[in-house]
């Protein structure tokens, strides 16, 4: 998926752009377990996103979102300024650690290399 799309991840709604409440996410399967689960965790930040009406795709205006009442030009503004990105990115480690204790999964079998 990362070769062909040049993304790892991504989620989108499937029923409507306003408060969705039906997703699709796809993950590069190409990644340790580890990266796999963060980059779920991540995925699911942005699910979240969407079905609470934090964030909403314009549909008469391309590249226009609205983030917790910020309009957001897509084309104006960098990738890692995005504030979904932002949110997604400091929330996905402590989703995995969190969701690996809930688990029980063994720290050694999470590390970096594994
Ligand atoms: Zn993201």
């Amino acid at each position: 998926m990362l070769e062909k799309t040049g993304n790892e991840a991504t989620a989108i709604w499937e029923d409507d752009n306003v408060r969705p409440k039906e997703f699709t996410i796809d993950i590069d399967s190409g990644v340790n377990l580890r990266n796999l689960l963060i980059t779920l965790a991540h995925e699911m930040v942005h699910v979240k996103q969407w079905a609470k009406d934090e964030m909403y795709e314009y549909m008469n205006v391309s590249g226009l979102v609205r983030f917790k009442g910020e309009k957001i030009h897509l084309e104006l503004t960098d990738y890692w300024d995005y504030p979904w990105e932002i949110e997604a990115y400091g929330k996905q480690l402590g989703l995995f650690v969190r969701f690996c204790e809930y688990m029980g999964f063994e720290r050694e079998d999470m590390k970096e290399e594994a």
